[in-house]
């Protein structure tokens, strides 16, 4: 019996252990078969029999579809990680390769959809990055904003907004909290993704991660795959994607206006309204020159105390933002009876259930076969607040 051509099993085959975060160690005792065999499967020189495929399969979370569909053309892509030294290489090569079928997925509903239009700015960048300043990041993170009509006041659903403008997010666990999330543009696609670890439930540090990988998207798109991996320019990357997304999401001239003083009190009141953690309000302080190195050092220290480091008040009550996009396609399709039955949309989508549900943002179970689809309920897009639309805080003034 042939299993389809042995090289994309192979690559397929080596793609899934990655993604599971497993080695040739671990496949030879789940699978019961010698590590030589292993390597002959992955490098394409030998196919699985049968029934080793079976278990592979199973071993793996995969359908065979999985490993018999041809690759992808394989492409430049640059990926922006956080967290770089600290982050597993493992967790990383994970994390990217599931990104990976968060992609051929796109590649696969596209088809069937139109997705959102890229609506980006385009920032005319120095190719030498050192050569941006923290004051031009403060203007073009302003831009940004135009560009998009936000106004100045908070952002009510940053995730909403990136998938309303062509952006591809999806949130899934890394299998490392070391890894914050990355973003990569995807040239076949001119589409560009931001992928967030599911592993971090605070809704406040998790938009901060969207705005600063929106930050790398926008000022440094257009620079060289080279530049990015040397390691020496990681630091420089990493602190103008960080000091973009604190001056997108809380502008300079909104933080002067209602921080009436630099105080954990005071940005606790400011995070209801603002959906930020304090920490990131005692950097964007700093950053402003509202307070110097001493005053953050106190306020950090003080924080600290609180027990703060590791969750902040409110990180429980604020919603986490959920990506829609990919979610409302699915539904859809479903809906439209593009795909008859889930079986349809499990055969065409070659992935674990499991995994398209978790990739989707689609609730758990949902894509059981064996279990009876729950309605589709319609969904209607959320506005991104204005400053103009009365907010929580806004007095309206009583006449006599
Ligand atoms: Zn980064």
């Amino acid at each position: 019996m042939k299993l389809g051509t042995p090289g994309f099993i192979g690559a397929r085959l080596r793609e899934a252990r990655e993604a599971r975060g497993l080695s040739t160690v671990d496949l030879e005792r789940l699978l019961g078969v010698s590590r030589q065999s292993i390597s002959q499967y992955e490098l394409g020189r030998q196919s699985p029999q049968p029934e080793v495929m079976d278990r592979l399969c199973e071993v793996l979370r995969q359908p065979r579809r999985f490993f018999t569909r041809p690759l992808p053309l394989k492409e430049n892509s640059t990926y922006y990680f956080r967290s770089l030294a600290s982050a597993t290489k493992k967790a990383r090569l994970s994390a990217s390769t599931v990104a990976g079928w968060v992609v051929e997925m796109v590649d696969i509903l596209e088809r069937h959809v139109e997705l959102p239009q890229l609506r980006m700015p385009q920032f005319n960048i120095p190719a030498n990055l050192y050569q941006v300043s923290e004051e031009d990041i403060e203007d073009l993170a302003l831009e940004a904003r135009k560009f998009w009509n936000l106004g100045l006041g908070p952002i009510s659903d940053l995730v909403l907004l990136l998938e309303n403008n062509g952006v591809i997010v999806s949130r899934f666990p890394f299998g490392s909290p070391a890894l914050d999330g990355f973003s990569v543009w995807v040239q076949r696609q001119g589409r560009p993704y931001v992928v967030l670890n599911d592993e971090k439930l605070s809704a406040s540090r998790s938009r901060f991660d969207a705005a600063h990988e929106l930050g790398h998207l926008l000022l440094h798109g257009q620079v060289e795959t080279a530049f990015h991996n040397r390691s020496e320019h990681h630091k420089l990357l990493e602190a103008q994607a960080h000091h973009f997304a604190g001056a997108f999401l809380f502008p300079r001239s909104a933080f002067v206006d209602e921080v009436f003083e630099c105080s954990l009190t005071e940005f606790m009141q400011l995070k209801k309204r603002w959906k930020l953690s304090v920490g990131m309000m005692i950097m964007r302080a700093l950053h402003l020159g509202c307070i110097n190195e001493n005053d953050a050092e106190m306020l950090w220290r003080a924080r600290s105390k609180k027990g703060w480091k590791r969750r902040e008040p409110l990180d429980d009550q604020i919603p986490v933002e959920t990506p829609r996009l990919l979610k409302r396609v699915i539904e859809f399709l479903l809906k439209a009876k593009v795909y008859q039955t889930i079986e349809d949309l499990l055969m065409a989508l070659p992935f674990h259930r499991h995994d398209i549900e978790v990739l989707a943002a689609l609730p758990p179970e949902v894509l059981n076969p064996d279990l009876p689809l729950a309605p589709v309920t319609p969904i209607r897009p959320r506005k991104v607040e204005s400053p103009t639309e009365p907010s929580a805080g806004h007095v309206v003034p009583f006449k006599r």
